[in-house]
């Protein structure tokens, strides 16, 4: 049966300033354009989940590719994963410096490998055995996040809050829960939710199959080697179509620990809807970790759901009946 297909993209769920909104939501817009001019040609939902992460990866406004945060130790450290709901075929890499679209990279892996993970040099030599060109680590870095980095080691010499979630989280007992007005990086009222904007796609395609990708520069001045939720099957990212098809953004280390993408994804196999499973997988990770984020969820039926519980999230749907954005759900 021919379904009408549907796309949906985010740029990430954080306590976006006021000033960021417009190119967090044009980022978005390109996004779903880029994405929605492959599935209304009839391409397949992975085809339009890889061109959509690609494109956010080129935009230096999101935490992927182009722009990434920076590692402790100054450098960008990308992870990515990429998954096919009608075969279950799943390509990730993780910790690559040398790649322009670590997206890319995870597709080559997904088709052209029997494995379905690779990290650091080994992810590297296998894209550019796969025709990938391999670019120097300093043509992903922007100005805005070499500040950034400074700042959060300024602060932390100052003995501040630290901002980054670059170390561990808490226990539920002591997690540090957010609250709305968090103000922007470094300013007075920064908080928890100050920077998560990872990027992400899922996809319903016209032969009613679904994909999931998610990329991701991880966290600011996060530990080099450092891997995250957004690479890792059913923490950041999962397609099933008998499920549903998840991307994720957030602190990655309490994701991980409730491998949040698969406890959503099984519920709508259970039967309960998209729009209401993304909420409840919001506040089960708020609830149980005081772990804060944003998922795009949607099953092979055409069913989907948004949520947040940061101030704002950059998201985007497309379907037949045209394209919507926005920094709030
Ligand atoms: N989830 C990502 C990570 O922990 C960060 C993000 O979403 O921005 O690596």
């Amino acid at each position: 049966m021919q379904r009408s297909p549907i796309l949906i993209v985010h740029g990430g769920a954080w306590a976006m300033p006021d000033d960021m909104t417009e190119a967090n939501e044009q980022g978005v817009f390109d996004a779903l354009q880029a994405g929605w001019a492959l599935l209304e040609k009839g391409a397949t939902a992975i085809e339009a989940v890889e061109a959509a992460v690609t494109q956010l990866e080129n935009d230096a406004t999101f935490d992927a590719g182009y722009g990434s945060f920076l590692t402790r130790d100054g450098r960008v450290q990308m992870d990515a994963l990429l998954m096919d709901g009608a075969t279950l075929r799943a390509g990730g890499v993780a910790c690559v410096e040398r790649l322009r679209n670590p997206i890319r990279a995870a597709r080559l892996v997904l088709d052209e490998s029997p494995h379905v993970y690779f990290v650091g040099e080994g992810a590297e030599a296998f894209a550019a055995s796969h025709g990938m060109p391999l670019i120097a680590n300093e043509e992903l870095i922007v100005d805005r996040e070499r500040r950034r980095l400074e700042e959060a080691h300024e602060r932390e010499r100052a003995g501040l809050p630290d901002i980054t979630f670059s170390g561990d989280d808490k226990s539920p007992e002591t997690a540090v829960k957010p609250e709305p007005g968090f103000g922007g990086l470094g300013g007075p009222s920064s908080g928890p939710v100050d920077s998560h904007d990872t990027v992400g796609a899922v996809a319903l395609d016209v032969d009613g199959n679904i994909a999931a990708a998610t990329s991701t520069g991880g966290t600011l001045s996060k530990a080099p080697g450092r891997v995250g939720d957004s690479s890792l099957i059913g923490c950041g990212c999962y397609a099933d179509n008998q499920s549903a098809a998840v991307s994720l953004t957030g602190w990655g280390e309490p994701i991980m620990k409730l491998v949040l993408g698969k406890w959503a994804t099984d519920r709508v196999q259970m039967g309960r809807p998209p729009e209401q499973v993304a909420q409840e997988a919001i506040s089960y990770l708020y609830q149980r970790l005081g772990g804060h984020g944003g998922m795009i969820l949607l099953d092979a039926q055409g069913r989907w759901g948004i949520a947040h519980n940061t101030p704002r999230m950059a998201w985007g749907v497309h379907t037949a009946d045209g394209p919507r954005v926005g920094v709030k759900v």
